[in-house]
């Protein structure tokens, strides 16, 4: 998915990323935090576990849809971690399926690397479930007023996250 740069001008409710978290049944809360440090082909990412909480981060500069679509594709690796038994298991089983498909070991493969790792099971499930997800529970929604001043990324006491 091609990013846009110019896409930040959008919410986070936080009440929505709840009932995302009770649709897919995750039992840990998660913490959501908007950054800009990602590279160019990462739009969001799961950091893991810091103290009982899961910590989720995705890229300033997406449109309203990919943040949605990149909350929920996180969110299914949270539920993939939970389901797995921990982080630390789910890093295991992306072990595994990197060498399967060759991004690592022996006879790593050089080319294609990025189809391939769209390509892994567990990047294929967090993709299709984020797809369906998002056209049922959109969870970034466009904001009309102007432009956000620094620190770009803001959160106010009603519990939502805006850029
Ligand atoms: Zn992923």
């Amino acid at each position: 998915m091609k990013r846009d740069r110019y896409g930040c001008g959008w919410r986070i409710q936080l009440s929505l990323i709840e009932q995302a978290i009770e649709i897919l049944g995750i039992v840990n809360p998660v913490n959501v935090c908007v950054t800009r440090t990602m590279d160019v082909t990462t739009l969001g990412a799961l950091d893991g576990e810091k103290s009982g909480t899961w910590q989720i981060c995705i890229d300033r500069f997406l449109t309203p849809t990919q943040a949605s679509l990149t909350l929920w594709h996180e969110l299914v690796h949270v539920a993939q971690a939970e389901s797995a038994g921990g982080m630390h298991e789910l890093d295991e089983r992306l072990d595994r399926e990197r060498c399967a498909a060759r991004l690592d070991g022996p006879r790593k493969r050089t080319f294609f690397r990025l189809r391939a790792y769209r390509n892994l099971p567990l990047e294929r499930e967090a993709e299709d479930r984020a797809q369906t997800l998002h056209t049922k529970l959109p969870l970034a929604t466009v904001r009309r007023r102007g432009r956000t001043r620094w620190p770009w990324v803001n959160r106010t006491p009603k519990g939502e996250i805006f850029v």
